[in-house]
């Protein structure tokens, strides 16, 4: 098989440059025409759902291929522990970085009053008066702005936030029945009262809703059931990666043991080389497929002067996580890359990787960017197959180094928009459950979003607070999604190496 696939040439690398090329024409259609950005988006949907059909069949093929082409079952053994290791260590490094760029830079503790108000999604107040009775609001004066994403209203006394309340439908009225306040006998909480940052009165995000009883023990509850399906077509059709791999792999084992299995293991080699001769022809799309996916994302935003506003709300914060992916993506990788593969050229390889890594960012989904990984690993880095078969799958569902330094940038972020002092224990907290969440997020759009609450919750801080970070989530979620799929990749060559 690996002769076969070698000599193939059409190689995802000769689509560099169209791809490249999409993605500029993406950027500047959806950056000045965000209208017709939105138009084209559905080529980018063929584009990620041509993949994802080709999810499962691959997964399923791959898998059986590489345990069966292994010969011998204790290599499973060996390479399944080096995989594993190297992932916790890479994801634990993301983690830690995470935490360190975010105390240092402190994305969530504001200078300024009127800062404080924005990074709380609200705006400054100066000149509006209001009386409180009871539970009654009663704005007199009509000045009052709404929050950036129009539904908080942040009142001031003082020049101290008293409280925060959703606006949602109540635009032109003076006097606003407030629901909720933090205090349980109703009392309204000062910053002075509590001498720490107010409790901001937020509402669960819709995105959110019905997920609020995600802890600890429930992922990892849904983690160990999730390695077995109930039902396989059931998994296959939600694509549900981790499933299919574990039974993949104990069929592909099955089947060495059987005199008669090699019809069967020669059929599954075939077919591995079927799909990925169909991943090549839906490869010739892939630039016009990412251009569109951006420029539509891009015009959803509200084109470059919406995304502007998005960005800047929360540019400290936005600017912390970017550059934790950054130092990981091209620093911390590479050199690890370049040590344990004796001395290879990371960035040549990262180059190799492109067409993956362009899908990712596009598609902001690890699991619909299998395919494509595959291809880059064995066509472009002659990773042998046997190995990256195994890796990038695994790996494309359990490592995620981007979404773990983003939950711990996160929820240390809303820690401190709440004014709430972690300690080294909390911390500690935070490093072990970003890890689970990261482990936990199916490779999908914002999965890594929903795990925050398991991160916000075992430390106590109020998972409310993830409607902070919600504007500019999606452009996050391309960027981390793009360093999760080279940490596979990063990884499968790694183990490469190891197995030499
Ligand atoms: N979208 C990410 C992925 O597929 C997961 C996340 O939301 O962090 O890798």
């Amino acid at each position: 098989m690996n002769e076969e696939i070698s000599t193939n040439n059409k190689s995802p690398k000769s689509l560099l440059i169209p791809i490249l090329i999409g993605i500029f024409f993406g950027i500047l259609l959806g950056g000045f025409l965000p209208i017709f950005g939105k138009e084209i988006y559905f080529l980018g949907e063929i584009f990620i759902n041509a993949l994802l059909m080709l999810v499962m069949p691959l997964v399923i093929t791959s898998m059986v291929n590489s345990i069966t082409g292994l010969g011998d079952l204790r290599f499973l053994k060996t390479m399944g522990l080096k995989t594993l290791i190297l992932y916790m260590i890479t994801t634990g490094i993301a983690v830690i970085l995470g935490l360190i760029l975010v105390i240092i830079i402190q994305p969530g503790v504001a200078d300024t009053e009127t800062e404080r108000l924005l990074l709380r999604g609200g705006q400054f107040l100066e000149s509006a008066e209001y009386s409180i009775t009871n539970n009654q609001v009663n704005v007199e004066n009509d000045t009052f702005r709404k929050s950036f994403d129009d539904r908080y209203l942040v009142v001031l006394r003082d020049q101290n936030i008293i409280g925060r309340i959703d606006f949602a439908g109540a635009h032109n009225q003076r006097s606003i029945l407030v629901e909720k306040w933090q205090d349980s006998d109703g009392k309204i909480v000062t910053p002075a009262q509590k001498g720490r940052g107010i409790k901001i009165d937020l509402t669960i995000a819709q995105k959110l809703s019905g997920k609020e009883e995600t802890s600890i023990i429930t992922t990892l509850k849904k983690v160990i059931m999730g390695l077995l399906p109930r039902n396989l077509f059931q998994a296959m059709a939600n694509n549900d990666v981790l499933p299919l791999i574990v039974v993949s792999l104990i069929f592909g084992a099955i089947l060495t043991t059987i005199d008669r299995g090699k019809i069967v293991i020669d059929l599954f080699e075939v077919l591995n080389i079927a799909v990925l001769k169909m991943v090549d022809l839906i490869l010739l799309f892939s630039p016009v497929g990412i251009g569109a996916l951006i420029a539509g994302r891009l015009g959803e935003a509200g084109g470059f002067s919406g995304f502007a506003t998005e960005f800047l709300s929360l540019w400290k914060y936005t600017g912390t996580v970017m550059l934790g992916l950054f130092l990981h993506g091209f620093i911390i990788l590479p050199l690890l890359f370049y040590f344990i593969t004796k001395g290879k050229p990371p960035f040549i390889f990262l180059r190799r990787m492109l067409p993956a890594l362009t899908t990712a960012f596009s598609t902001a989904s690890s699991s619909a960017t299998i395919p494509v990984s595959l291809e880059c690993a064995i066509k472009n880095n002659k990773i042998n197959p046997k190995i990256a078969d195994f890796v990038i799958p695994l790996g494309a569902t359990v490592n995620m180094d981007g979404t773990a330094l983003y939950e711990a940038v996160a929820a240390v972020f809303i820690a401190q928009v709440y004014g709430m002092e972690l300690s080294i224990g909390q911390l500690v907290v935070i490093f072990l459950t970003a890890t689970l969440a990261a482990i936990g997020a199916a490779g999908i759009p914002e999965a890594g979003l929903v795990m925050m609450i398991l991160v916000l919750k075992a430390v106590d801080i109020p998972i409310e607070g993830i409607s902070l970070i919600l504007a500019i989530d999606w452009f996050l979620d391309r960027c981390r999604t793009t360093v999760n799929v080279f940490g596979d990749s990063v990884v499968a060559a790694m183990v490469e190496t190891l197995e030499e």
